[in-house]
């Protein structure tokens, strides 16, 4: 156990000896013992002893100690004002975080001011706006099994966005979670919590939260018919334990009743399921229950290698992916609405072209969508203010910031007015302006609010009579003030007489000593100072009083009407949430009309759904690659039912791995609703896209191993069909040459004749390309380069056939490795082929079969048992030199397969420097 966590054990010992405010600790631990507890003391939070070390030393902050009658305390304290920084490095560095505040003033209780835990901060339930990435959803996952079901529910605390679904196969399951890669997990009895990926935290939530009967009733809470809305058990108990966990971790629990033993663990979990109101979170108003199948299914490899979201190579810049390509949006709501649409691309064609039609639309019309971009970008985060204002968290500025959203809206509205498409003239309709909440903002907080919101200064003139009366009691009373000095002045005939004010004193008249003797009878001593004394009068203590009285009523009276204007906008949570949706849903359609035009896209002709395998591409781009080099070479790409499975061979460096990601990358663009990156297109509606990279090709991904390989591809033959798309980038390069050969053709005839799936398979194995043409509906693609003297020339253009050599030893040259290496390189490469063809020959008699695509860096025997002819004495080089055969050994044994090209050359040259000894 972590001892920064739970009751510290120098305090369990003698709990019932500690003093009130250290046992308050201990308790508070005690129930939050997956936490870190932050014990507010005055302006700090405080942590002692086990946790105090480690957060002093995580924080760098200083480690002091509290002494009292019951020992000492190791104690590190952060400050309250600048908490959330402290916060965000504990939650890093894999905390949980709850906060204890101090619940009561201290002023009014004799005893220990009562704290209570208001909220425990988890990576997966931040609300904080300093913690959130803006344009990106954080969701918390909840996974449970119901016998055979698997149910998972997805919660983005902080705007309220929910979603459910489940299955039975634990790989669906796994591919939904990797596409919405929540932040955290709680897992339910029995659910498997391998599907929860790497860098995703698992918290232990009490197993009771996932019962059937008070999952349902958590759900019915918010939801009316929770069971017509879910489809089964296990969603049903998924969402219900999840509402629960996003309630508990809200704190709520100080409004309640708390017993004293805090070895209690269950009261807290409890109060979640009494159906108290007070813990409703009232701004989770949606729940979307989808079947996966109704989305474009990209699984985490995929959306990895099409690179979605995070650049693909590690050196990669930040932007080089599809969504910071496309990300042209104006607000935070459009930046995450744009994103959903990426990890949800859809099927249905007449969705699909609804959302190209608006796209074409604002694209042509090049002012109205510049003016929209304008607009949109005074448009708050909507979603998360709301849930702000509804959990009683927002403050005045927060209010005014709505209504500044709001002020945009009839703007948006015009810019809509005559729209055509039916798309953003639906969005036109549902663009509701809120007129009533914004005028209650505009009558009631003014214009440039302070923070604080229990200081006054909120409150607008003329809204509310009595504070209109405080206020100007208050004003009077100052006025008399301000002109007390003029009359005292005149009474007294002390022309340097001064009225001040300070804060221990209030109000004084100050009389400096040479003129005391004017002072009149009603005057009262007040303070002695070395050259003046000061005074007050009656009248002035009366008037002060007055004074302090009334602005300390007006500032109560304000922080009421706020919270009043606070509840009443929270009753609208939905309204403010369908504005949010429109305004969302309008960003991100600006955004890729912008990208189309920035970019020169065109619009995909989308295919019915019966109109059966259809991919045809002409002039193709990769987005991402063509935007972060100069000049990009434009393919055609065409793949139908009778022509669907491409073998692509090419030198390395050539484009295949460009190629086959710049296919899929434009099939799912469109599919979001995009503009693509080619001249025309037109597409039938993918179902799946399955994307596997050879395991030598993904070294830095850290899925070298030959067996990920294979368990990753044995997921594609059996769940592609001839509705997926299939990218195979290398596969079978993590074995030996025969083994992985015999692998990729196995393959290659699996997903021909029993899949069926669209396949684009670029491959270093040349045979394959014999096969293809054996295939029926297999055929060939290649990319050619040229040699200029010894150089090699990449056109990276894709031509029909099959490529004739591999190039390897050219690429070394271009790529500046020394000369001598390179020569030796060639040399090796035509005694290997020598070698090969002589025992290819043996084995199959068909040396002239493979004699035509040699490919030096294919052809490594693997050690002694691959059949080599030829004995491991001397071997002939093209050269006529001899090998020792202790080099001839070694070359034999090296497994070219687990090699970085990096390493091979390094290898390269060792054997070479050894015969040259
Ligand atoms: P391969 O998979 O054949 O080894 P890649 O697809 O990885 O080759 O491409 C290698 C490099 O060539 C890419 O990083 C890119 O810079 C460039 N490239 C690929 N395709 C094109 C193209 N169509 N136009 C211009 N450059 C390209
Ligand atoms: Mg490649």
């Amino acid at each position: 156990m972590d001892s920064a966590l739970g009751p510290p054990e120098e305090m369990a010992e003698k709990r019932d000896e500690l003093t009130p405010m250290m046992r308050q600790y201990h308790d508070l631990c005690s129930r939050y013992d997956e936490a870190i507890v932050l014990f507010q003391v005055g302006d700090f939070y405080e942590t002692f002893c086990g946790a105090a070390e480690r957060t002093a030393r995580l924080l760098e902050i200083a480690l002091t100690s509290r002494e009292d009658s019951t020992g000492e305390y190791p104690m590190a304290g952060i400050p309250i004002d600048n908490a959330e920084s402290y916060i965000e490095e504990l939650l890093e560095a894999g905390y949980r975080v709850a906060v204890a505040d101090q619940v009561e003033e201290p002023g009014e209780t004799s005893g220990v001011v009562e704290r209570a835990v208001t909220r425990v901060i988890t990576p997966g339930t931040l609300t904080e706006d300093e913690l959130l990435a803006s344009d990106d959803n954080n969701f918390v996952a909840a996974l449970s099994r119901e016998g055979e079901r698997l149910g998972l529910a997805l919660l983005d605390v902080s705007t309220g966005d929910f979603y459910a679904t489940s299955a039975t196969a634990a790989e669906s399951v796994a591919d939904e979670v990797s596409r919405f890669d929540p932040s955290e997990a709680v897992v339910g009895p029995d659910a498997p919590a391998d599907l929860v990926p790497d860098g995703c935290m698992v918290t232990p939530f009490d197993a009771r939260a996932f019962d059937r009967e008070r999952a349902g009733e958590k759900l019915s809470a918010y939801f009316r018919n929770p069971d017509a809305l879910l489809a089964g058990d296990a969603e049903i108990r998924a969402c219900g334990a999840l509402l629960a966990y996003a309630e508990y971790v809200r704190g709520g629990e100080h409004e309640g009743e708390r017993g004293d033993d805090g070895d209690d663990d269950d009261e807290r979990v409890d109060a979640v399921f009494e159906g108290d109101a007070d813990h409703r979170l009232e701004y989770i108003t949606q729940l979307t229950r989808y079947d996966p199948r109704e989305y474009l299914l990209l699984d985490a490899v995929a959306l990895r290698s099409l690179e979605l979201f995070e650049p693909r190579t590690v050196h990669g810049r930040d932007d080089a992916t599809l969504v910071g390509v496309l990300n042209e949006t104006a607000s935070a709501l459009g930046g995450r609405k744009l994103r959903d649409w990426l990890r949800r691309p859809l099927l249905d064609p007449a969705r699909i072209e609804g959302r190209h039609d608006a796209v074409a639309e604002l694209k042509g019309a090049v002012q109205r969508r510049e003016r929209l971009h304008e607009i949109l970008r005074d448009v708050y985060d909507l979603e998360r203010l709301i849930g702000r204002i509804s959990r009683e968290r927002a403050n005045a500025r927060d209010l005014r910031s709505l209504r500044d959203t709001l002020a945009v809206v009839p703007d948006v509205r015009e810019q809509l007015a005559d729209a055509d498409c039916e798309r953003l003239r639906k969005l036109h309709e549902t663009l509701d302006p809120l007129a009533d909440v914004r005028e209650l903002i505009e009558d009631a907080i003014v214009a440039d609010p302070p923070i604080e919101i229990t200081e006054g200064g909120i409150v607008a003139e003329g809204y509310d009579e009595d504070l209109d009366d405080l206020r100007s009691t208050a004003r009077d009373g100052k006025q008399w003030i301000d002109e007390l000095e003029d009359r005292q002045r005149e009474r007294t005939g002390i022309d340097s007489l001064k009225v001040g004010h300070n804060s221990v004193h209030g109000y004084y008249i100050e009389v400096t000593n040479p003129n005391l003797d004017s002072v009149p009878d009603d005057y009262q001593r007040r303070q002695t100072l070395k050259n003046s004394e000061r005074f007050v009068t009656p009248e002035l203590k009366e008037r002060e009083d007055e004074i302090v009285s009334a602005e300390q009523r007006s500032d109560e009276r304000e922080y009421e009407l706020f919270c009043e204007v606070r509840r009443e906008i929270a009753d609208e949570v939905e309204r403010v949430q369908g504005l949010a949706e429109a305004l969302a849903t309008l960003d991100a359609l600006v955004s890729l009309s912008t990208a189309a035009a920035q970019y020169d896209y065109c619009r995909p002709e989308i295919l019915d759904r019966d109109a059966g395998q259809h991919v045809e591409i002409e002039g193709g781009r990769h987005p991402v690659v063509e935007r972060t080099q100069e000049s990009f070479v434009p393919n055609d790409a065409r793949l139908t039912s009778d022509r669907r499975l491409a073998v692509i061979t090419g030198p390395n460096m050539s484009g295949k791995s460009t190629y086959m990601r710049q296919v899929a990358q434009i099939v799912l663009l469109a599919q979001v609703g995009s503009f693509v990156p080619a001249r025309a297109a037109r597409l039938a509606p993918v179902e799946r896209i399955f994307t596997r990279v050879g395991a030598s090709d993904d070294i830095a991904g850290g899925r070298s191993t030959f067996m990920v390989e294979m368990d990753e591809l044995a997921t594609i033959l059996r769940e592609a069909d001839e509705r997926s798309l299939v990218l195979l980038d290398e596969v079978g390069r993590g074995t030996s040459t025969a083994d992985g050969m015999a692998i990729a053709q196995a393959i290659t005839e699996h997903l021909h004749d029993a899949v069926g799936a669209m396949t684009l398979f670029a491959t270093h194995h040349h045979p394959l390309t014999e096969l293809a043409d054996d295939l029926a509906a297999a055929f060939t693609l290649h990319f050619e380069v040229d040699q200029d003297d010894g150089e090699v020339v990449f056109h990276h253009e894709i031509a029909p056939g099959a490529a004739t050599g591999s190039y390897g030893v050219e690429v070394a040259t271009a790529a500046g490795v020394p000369e001598s290496v390179v020569d030796r390189a060639r040399g090796l490469v035509a005694a290997a082929a020598d070698e090969f063809e002589a025992s290819d020959a043996d084995a199959n008699g068909d040396a002239d079969r493979v004699s035509a695509d040699i490919d030096g860096s294919d052809r490594e025997s693997d050690g002694p048992t691959s059949g080599s002819a030829s004995e491991p004495t001397a071997t002939a080089t093209a050269d006529g030199g001899d090998i020792p055969a202790d080099v001839a050994a070694e070359l034999r044994a090296l497994n070219l397969a687990h090699l970085t090209p990096v390493e091979a050359l390094t290898e390269l040259d060792r054997l070479k420097q050894l015969l040259e000894e």
